[in-house]
């Protein structure tokens, strides 16, 4: 499936936020948006009024680019999402949370999303015991998610761990971090985002 491949720091401008794309760097001076908090490009510093058009536009590609999913994919998502039962716009916000790159990313045995997917994409995580190696794979609630390496890797991962010990584990995850697991115990809430999303502008957008 089709990532971003293009420089993360131009996204964080181009939609006026943080996104936290790379990890560590993010919370460092060397944070490109911290220094430029306006858009890329030789108009970015002009201000203009957004239609309710584009501020519906520019709130679907924030979540889009927050999870590192090309416009096809998310589309899927909020198919799923319009068809099952319940409020679209939450349950969107749940499947986004659910990816198992965003669960490793959770776990905090990987300082973004980014590389959250390519753990994955090597094939070290299992989930209830089976290798799964697609990012995109909905974790439900009672699943054992797991990172199996041998142990100087593993110590890696625990090092990591610490490293982002200010990032709090949501509660919708039972971490065992010396073992590298964690099991899916309830839903994700909108809080959990850990990031402001107006969901509801996306749900507009995409019901035009
Ligand atoms: Fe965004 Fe992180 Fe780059 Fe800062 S360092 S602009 S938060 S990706």
């Amino acid at each position: 499936m089709g990532r971003n491949t293009g420089p993360s720091c131009r996204l964080c401008r181009r939609e006026g936020a943080k996104l936290f794309l790379k990890g560590s760097r993010c919370v460092s001076d060397k944070c490109a948006f911290t220094r430029r908090d306006f858009a890329p490009g030789q108009h970015g510093q002009m201000r203009k009024k957004e239609s309710n058009y584009g501020v519906q536009l520019r709130e679907k590609q924030k979540v889009k680019r927050i999870y590192g999913m090309l416009e096809k994919q998310f589309r899927h998502f909020f198919r799923i999402a319009e068809r099952a039962k319940g409020v679209t716009g939450l349950t969107l916000l749940q499947l986004l949370e659910r990816r198992l790159d965003n669960v490793i990313f959770r776990m905090n045995f990987a300082g973004s999303r980014s590389a959250a997917r390519q753990i994955v994409q090597h094939g070290r995580v299992y989930v209830n015991g089976k290798r799964v190696d697609i990012p995109s794979y909905i974790v439900k609630i009672g699943e054992e998610i797991s990172i199996k390496v041998k142990d100087p890797v593993k110590k890696r991962f625990i090092e990591t761990f610490d490293s982002f010990k200010d990032r709090a584990v949501p509660k919708w995850l039972e971490m065992d971090q010396a073992n590298l697991k964690s099991k899916i115990v309830a839903m994700p809430t909108k809080d959990d985002a850990g990031f402001p999303i107006q969901e509801q502008l996306i749900v507009e957008l995409y019901s035009k």
